[in-house]
């Protein structure tokens, strides 16, 4: 059970940062078609410094979609990304009932609007995804930088990988068709470092929001095995490291917040395909 006074507790947060840093095992490929200086035809990605990087779109782009993933076979109702008309708030095709929530009911930000307090007002309803990682109607909650390579430049020697277009109908090499990946160097444990930041918690109409933010974070990035290109033939495998994590335990995530996670409210109503009419008795 939630025990209501210990998450009260955790609620006053302010901002917070999560460092990590992806450990690459295997060689990285993370492109950018338009990258100069290289002689490959997809060369890797590197920062005004030269060092390289594994851009901070792709870890949010990753880690939506593990989050997604987890939240939804918790059975959490979660919009569709990344469409904006099948995203939160509008979600076409989905039943709005599933996602009248009490955590996904929030309150319009402070000193923007008053409409709130209107007569009639329904609050916008956002999913636990949405609440995190924004929507075209609500801003992110997550602020993720790239992660930038801790080796100097000097030391990384640039590999390039041949590579041949293979034609899938006829499972022979395409004629003319050889290319060059650059990548980083194999089994040089390479480690890229960046962070994570947490804007506080979205405000509810009723109650105090649930901390979930870092449990759903920490455990998304545990699904997260590999990044960059190739990951089918075996470029780009990683594991991950908190470096705060063990100093200040920052990252240890109270018991009640997991067994929150874990009992999504139940459906008020049965869907519609399934035939047998059921009628829900609140909205
Ligand atoms: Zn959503």
């Amino acid at each position: 059970m939630i025990q209501l006074s210990t998450i009260n507790q955790q609620t006053v947060q302010q901002g917070e940062t999560i460092e990590l840093a992806a450990v690459v095992e295997t060689a990285l490929c993370v492109g950018a078609g338009g990258s100069s200086g290289s002689l490959a035809d997809k060369p890797i990605l590197k920062n005004s410094q030269g060092q390289l990087v594994i851009p901070a779109s792709q870890v949010k782009g990753r880690l939506r979609h593990e989050c997604e993933k987890l939240v939804r076979s918790l059975q959490w109702p979660v919009c569709k990304s990344p469409v904006a008309t099948t995203m939160c708030p509008q979600r076409l095709g989905q039943s709005d009932t599933d996602f009248d929530l009490p955590s996904y009911r929030l309150r319009e930000p402070i000193g923007q609007t008053h409409r709130d307090r209107e007569p009639g007002y329904q609050p916008q309803t956002h999913c636990l995804i949405c609440q995190l990682f924004g929507n075209p109607a609500l801003p992110a909650r997550l602020q993720f930088s790239d992660l930038v390579c801790t080796e100097p430049e000097e030391n990384i020697p640039e590999v390039l990988r041949p590579g041949v277009s293979i034609n899938r109908r006829r499972r022979t090499a395409e004629e003319s068709k050889l290319y060059f990946l650059e990548t980083s160097p194999a089994n040089a444990s390479l480690r890229f470092e960046g962070s994570i930041q947490l804007l506080p918690p979205w405000l509810l109409t009723e109650g105090e929001p649930i901390p979930f933010a870092k449990a759903l974070i920490l455990a998304g990035l545990q699904h997260i095995h590999a990044l960059g290109g190739g990951k089918s033939t075996g470029l780009g495998w990683l594991h991950w490291q908190f470096p705060t994590a063990d100093a200040t335990d920052a990252l240890e995530i109270p018991d009640s917040v997991w067994q929150w996670l874990g009992n999504a409210p139940k459906k008020s109503s049965t869907e519609p395909s399934t035939g047998t009419q059921t009628v829900g008795e609140d909205a």
